[in-house]
């Protein structure tokens, strides 16, 4: 048999949505495919994107990272959940933690029982049963036999793409810095034949990723593939970060704080914090915007305002013709949940596993375009949810929010939930059971009943399901080391190769 001649792939953009599918795809494919990636110093990059949810882990695993290197090199600390306040109301809080809350059985989820509880008289919060949860509001954090406790990151987004480059250059990846000028399509078959930079140089290509974030330069812009606007219903179009000193040790989970038209958000790393403001322009300005922000930050701020536009929504088709856009270009949903990152590492395993072999098959695209529509209207719905099921209605951006349509898929869901008391994940589904319920019942939905198995336990056995796994997770809880001490010890970014900072 002769050998397959590499597939020619060329990257544009150097983000974390290009560096993320370089260093994936060089180490996974090795020499089947030949490498280059092109990026411009002159743009830079959106410079924001910190907080990420465990598939990360399993991403850094399967490309053979080793943690404490990677964790060091971008500063990172644990995260164990967001902590969202004033969301159901101006004064409320709840957490949207990871892992599981309880135990669960087959028939029916944790808060069925917990519910047949609450009706009989047990009054402890829904949250004591997580072990996640109660490790994170107390600031500690440890890595536990068999994964037990359920992580993510926060890192320093510059640092990160920077430490994948090393890793993808390493691999054989070749880097092109340059401005990208045009688009060479064949007239034949509307294909991208070539890239040409500013500097003159032409890059051929059997295969272009389109990683130039919001430009969307060739899926967009050269393939006029059209984007689905969301923002009715997730109409937060606007954004400014900026970074602050620490004031105290990192907390092992991000903030999300409500507003009268968007959210702040607090992430907070080994070597500073990241904040940010994301806000509704129809109803708030840039500068009450900033002002807001200034006005509600722990530390002294160590950098220029980054100003941020944004339109909700999709790319119609991800693949198209001999492009796949990856990262920003593909589509933005906005922060809430710190789903884009995950939503890259999707995007690139599922390419890996179409890689096409030789001539691309149209069942490929149809069947990629299709399983990344349904991870992206799943994760707009569990958005939507946050925002549309609200008892706020202190200001315009609430009140439209609350008496917004909202697709029937999450309507079916959260009536269903109010009913029933049941969730049901379908299709690989990347929220579970445990943050929809977590989420619907922060938000204010209490469901009427619960699963009949329930009551099948008798007032002593649910005496002691209760009382046993809220004691597993104190002790468990107690036993454990603050986080900040145990990131110091693990991953102190004292030790980084000068090569990241
Ligand atoms: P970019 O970072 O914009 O990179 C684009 C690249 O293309 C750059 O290298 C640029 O130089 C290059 N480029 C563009 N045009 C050209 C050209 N003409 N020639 C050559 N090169 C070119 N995600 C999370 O998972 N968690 C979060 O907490 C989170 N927070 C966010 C907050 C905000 C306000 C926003 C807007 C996004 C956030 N995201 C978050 C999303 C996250 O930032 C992105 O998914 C991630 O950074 C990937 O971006 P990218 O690589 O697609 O685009």
């Amino acid at each position: 048999m002769n050998e397959m001649k590499p597939l020619r792939v060329v990257i544009a953009g150097g983000g974390t949505a290009g560096w993320m599918t370089a260093a994936a795809m060089g180490r996974t494919l090795g020499r089947t495919i030949d490498l280059t990636l092109v990026e411009s110093d002159a743009i830079g990059t959106v410079g924001v994107g910190e907080s990420t949810i465990p598939p990360l882990a399993t991403f850094n695993r399967l490309l053979n990272i080793n943690e404490a290197e990677f964790m060091r090199a971008t500063e990172a600390t644990f995260k164990l959940g967001i902590l969202f306040d004033n969301w159901k109301t101006p004064d409320s809080r709840y957490f949207h933690s990871f892992g599981l809350t309880g135990k669960d059985h087959w028939s029916a989820g944790f808060q069925h029982f917990w519910l047949h509880g609450l009706q009989n008289g047990h009054t402890a919060p829904y949250d004591d049963y997580c072990l996640e949860l109660v490790a994170a509001l107390q600031g500690k954090f440890a890595h536990l036999p068999d994964n037990r406790l359920n992580y993510a990151y926060q890192l320093d987004a510059t640092r990160f793409a920077k430490f994948l480059r090393q890793m993808a250059e390493g691999d054989g990846t070749k880097r092109i810095e340059g401005k990208i000028a045009r688009v060479e399509l064949n007239p034949e078959s509307g294909h991208i034949a070539a890239l040409h930079l500013e500097a003159g140089q032409r890059i051929e290509g059997d295969l272009f990723i389109d990683c130039t974030g919001f430009r969307a330069l060739l899926i967009g812009e050269a393939l006029h593939v059209g984007y689905d606007d969301w923002t009715h219903w997730l109409p937060c179009d606007a954004a400014i970060a900026v970074q602050t000193e620490n004031v105290g040790p990192a907390l092992p989970y991000t903030r999300a704080m409500a507003h009268d038209a968007g959210w702040q958000w607090r992430i907070p790393l080994q070597h500073r914090t990241g904040n940010g403001i994301v806000y509704c322009s129809r109803y708030l300005t840039r500068e009450a915007a900033l002002e807001r922000l200034l006005g509600n930050l722990e530390g002294q701020v160590i950098t220029e305002p980054n100003n941020l536009r944004f339109t909700t929504g999709a790319r119609r088709r991800q693949w198209h013709r001999n492009c796949v856009s990856i990262g920003l270009s593909s589509g933005f949903m906005e922060p809430l949940e710190a789903t884009s990152i995950h939503l890259i590492q999707r995007s690139i395993l599922r390419l890996i596993r179409m890689l096409p072999a030789g001539e691309i098959s149209e069942r490929d695209v149809a069947e990629f375009n299709n399983q990344q529509d349904q991870d992206m209207e799943q994760i707009r719905d569990f958005l939507i949810l946050h925002y549309n099921v609200t008892e706020r209605r202190d200001s315009p951006f609430w009140r439209h929010c609350a008496s917004m349509p909202i697709p029937d898929s999450l309507t079916q869901k959260i009536e269903l939930f109010r009913e029933t008391g049941r969730v049901f994940r379908k299709n690989e589904e990347l929220f579970a059971e445990n943050s929809w319920v977590q989420v619907m019942m922060g938000q204010g939905i209490m469901p009427r009943t619960y699963h009949p198995i329930a009551g099948k336990l008798s007032p002593d056995e649910l005496d002691r399901l209760l009382g046993m796994i809220r004691e597993n997770v104190s002790k468990t809880v107690a036993s454990l080391p603050r986080h900040a001490d145990y990131v110091a010890d693990f991953c102190h970014a004292k030790d980084v190769n000068p090569a990241y900072a």
